[in-house]
């Protein structure tokens, strides 16, 4: 252990070590492509490893997907939808959903580790938010399958045909369910590929959908790299992309998409404003904006990363804010009283680690956590910055890791024009205790969720999505199911 601070750790209890166990995980050596309901060697032969950002021990092997092997899988996808998928009743494709999240369900505490060993993010989230809701995510669009007249009254509705899909590894069960359920309620077929540092969920994913039965080529997992995600893409015989993932890729991505009738929806970037009055629950509000920003590492698109505190109460909140930070646990994600894991690659903790230097040339303050950080594997401490300028370049741009500006204001329009001085919109938060004020900043606010007295917050029928560089399109609720339809 390294980095010890006495004085910070007196603060805290000491909990004895609380490890979940690893014991009935089942975790092959090496993994195939899972293409046309079969496990299939890549066409070149290649392989990478996957690791445990906690401690960088070698996880699994996994297979690197070629455009020969995403042409198979659009292949085994096409034909699955011509020749079964759309032809099967809506009730029928609503049997295959319900089971699938049945069998996750069944093995929701082999989903938990296996997603904290490869992210990095603590039990407690894997176990409590992103098993669960990617369960609920399959039960939700499960149940709209055979309803699609109902969701959309007076019109005719049409699945789309092939929908290619990729994803980020900052919840990567949790994306692949809100990526696949709609596509398959909506009686799509499929074709996935997870982010190269976090391939094993949607792997044992695949493994489940063997085991429901769900007709081969329906759904396709491919793993790799951002080849394999750019053949998707290219390839001529999808009818839909649908990608989460950082701005400057999504540009790309729409950029190759121009002028083909593929649908398209992005997922993308963002920089969400926390905003607190003064007449806020200030505690509610502090462990409120905990939540934002630290939950998960900061890996949330959607983090609390900008906090805008009234004048009058900034002192105050700043100081509890610190002291909260202070009984923050930062170490092995596996054990249960860990608050923030490991971050999720040596690449993204070397990004986090240059804006936080960044910030502090920038004449920015730093309040950072001192505390034992393990000896092997990526951790950043949460770190706040206060006298923070609207210019700087930690308030603009997307830093993705436990790192919190703080700037203050005076009036509601103040307020108003920071938050929304953000080439993102994906998120804000509003605390206080006037109703009339939070519907005021509801309307606008440029983002595309806007949570009242909570952060975090999510439900499968609610729909998530951004404005401007954070994307267009929605996932989650009917807006999330009308992405994957034509309606005439
Ligand atoms: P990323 O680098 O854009 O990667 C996302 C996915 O795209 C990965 O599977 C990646 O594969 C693949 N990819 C890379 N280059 C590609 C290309 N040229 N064509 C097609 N696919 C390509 O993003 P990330 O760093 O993994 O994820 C973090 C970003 O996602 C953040 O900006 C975050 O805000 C955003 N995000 C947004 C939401 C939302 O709902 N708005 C949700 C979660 C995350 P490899 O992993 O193999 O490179
Ligand atoms: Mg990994």
């Amino acid at each position: 252990m390294t980095k010890k601070n006495k004085e910070t750790i007196a603060m805290k209890w000491s909990y004895s070590p609380a490890l979940e166990s690893k014991d009935h995980i089942n975790l092959r050596e090496k993994y195939d492509l899972f293409i046309n309901g079969k496990w299939m060697k890549p066409s070149s032969g290649k392989y990478f490893k996957t690791f445990n950002p906690a401690d960088e021990s070698f996880l699994a092997e996994v297979a690197h997907a070629d455009a020969k092997d995403v042409d198979k899988a659009v292949q085994a996808a096409r034909d699955a939808y011509n020749n079964v998928w759309s032809k099967i009743s809506p009730s029928e494709r609503a049997k295959y959903i319900y089971r699938i999240a049945r069998l996750m369900q069944e093995r929701a505490r082999e989903f938990a580790v296996i997603e904290t060993l490869d992210a990095g993010k603590t039990i407690r989230e894997s176990r409590d938010v992103d098993v669960p809701l990617a369960c609920n995510h399959f039960f939700y669009y499960a149940g709209w399958a055979d309803k699609l007249d109902y969701a959309f009254p007076n019109r005719k509705v049409s699945s789309l045909g092939v929908a290619g899909q990729i994803i980020p590894w900052n919840f990567p069960l949790l994306m692949a369910a809100w990526k696949i359920a709609p596509a398959l309620a909506a009686g799509n077929t499929v074709v996935l590929k997870p982010a190269e540092t976090t391939p094993l969920t949607a792997l044992k994913l695949a493994e489940i959908i063997e085991e429901s039965g769900l007709p081969a080529g329906v759904v396709n997992i491919v793993t790799g790299f951002g080849d394999t995600g750019a053949a998707i893409v290219n390839h001529p015989d999808t009818d839909k992309i649908a990608f989460t993932g950082s701005t400057n890729v999504g540009k790309m991505i729409q950029k190759s998409l121009a002028g083909t009738n593929k649908k398209i929806t992005l997922e993308l970037g963002g920089k969400s404003a926390n905003i607190i009055f003064e007449d806020a629950p200030i505690d509610q509000a502090v462990e409120g904006i905990i939540n934002g920003i630290f939950f998960n590492q900061g890996h949330v698109c959607c983090a609390g990363s900008r906090l805008f505190v009234q004048e009058s109460i900034a002192d105050v909140v700043i100081r509890k804010l610190k002291d909260r930070m202070r009984s923050l646990f930062v170490g092995n994600p596996l054990d249960k009283n860990t608050d923030i894991g490991a971050i999720n690659s040596k690449e993204q903790l070397a990004t986090i680690l240059k804006y936080i230097n960044i910030g502090k040339e920038e004449g920015a303050e730093i309040f950072q956590l001192a505390c034992d950080i393990p000896d092997k594997g990526y951790y950043c401490p949460p770190t706040l910055f206060t006298n923070v300028a609207q210019s700087s370049v930690i308030a603009q741009e997307e830093i993705f890791g436990p790192v919190l500006t703080i700037q203050t204001f005076r009036t509601v329009d103040e307020v108003i024009q920071k938050a929304n001085n953000s080439p993102f919109g994906l998120a804000a938060g509003v605390w206080t205790d006037k109703g009339s004020r939070i519907f005021n900043l509801t309307t606008k606010l440029k983002a595309g969720v806007i949570w009242a007295n909570t952060y975090n917050k999510f439900d499968p029928s609610s729909p998530f999505g951004g404005y401007k560089e954070s994307g267009f399109g929605r996932e989650g609720g009917l807006h999330g199911l009308s992405a994957y339809v034509k309606l005439s």
